[in-house]
């Protein structure tokens, strides 16, 4: 992936990653993020193919078992001036058709083999009906002094099949992140 270095803003003396977070807890929303656990292979696992079964109810095609986390984020579409002033930054020549912009704290540690799903809670619980799944394939890890990771903005695409799958599978062990 070829993101091109963008240039650091300078905000004086405000901590970034706090503000970030501050904004994020303030006007953000709940997510799940499905994390494959690069340790353990799926039981669809080819090994001679190195191909998991595309249509794994278990992996989603991703070849690891999964693991359901919720977390807090924020979309890109705002008009909060220091959020604006860095996304203008964001990757114009980026390709890969992202259908949606989150920015996700630090402690998300997102990457791109993840999928990122949205829904409306009931409390604890996420309402399947309501649930909408992207699979990330742009990540942007924005650091700070001293290369100091802050937060992550990513793009996401609609995956319309995870969706579906999510309407079938049970969502087990979430774990929350961010109450
Ligand atoms: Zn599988």
């Amino acid at each position: 992936m070829n993101l091109n270095p963008t240039p650091k803003p300078t905000f004086g003396n405000i901590d970034i990653q706090e503000e970030v977070e501050r904004l994020i807890d303030r006007d953000g929303f709940y997510v799940i993020l499905i994390r494959p656990i690069m340790q353990m292979r799926c039981l669809c696992w080819n090994e001679q193919t190195k191909e998991a079964r595309s249509d794994c109810q278990t992996c989603f095609g991703t070849g690891y078992l999964l693991k359901f986390e919720r977390h807090k984020c924020r979309d890109f579409r705002t008009t909060d001036n220091f959020i604006a002033k860095s996304l203008q930054q964001f990757a114009t020549g980026t390709l890969l058709e992202p259908a949606q912009y989150f920015y996700l704290k630090k402690q998300s540690n997102i990457s791109s083999n993840m999928f990122i799903v949205i829904a409306e809670w009931d409390g604890l619980n996420p309402i399947k009906e309501s649930m909408e799944a992207f699979e990330v394939n742009i990540v942007d890890k924005h650091r700070g002094k001293g290369g100091k990771l802050e937060y992550y903005r990513v793009g996401a695409k609609s995956r319309p099949d995870i969706t579906n799958r999510l309407q079938r599978a049970p969502i087990k062990n979430l774990q929350v992140i961010d109450k």
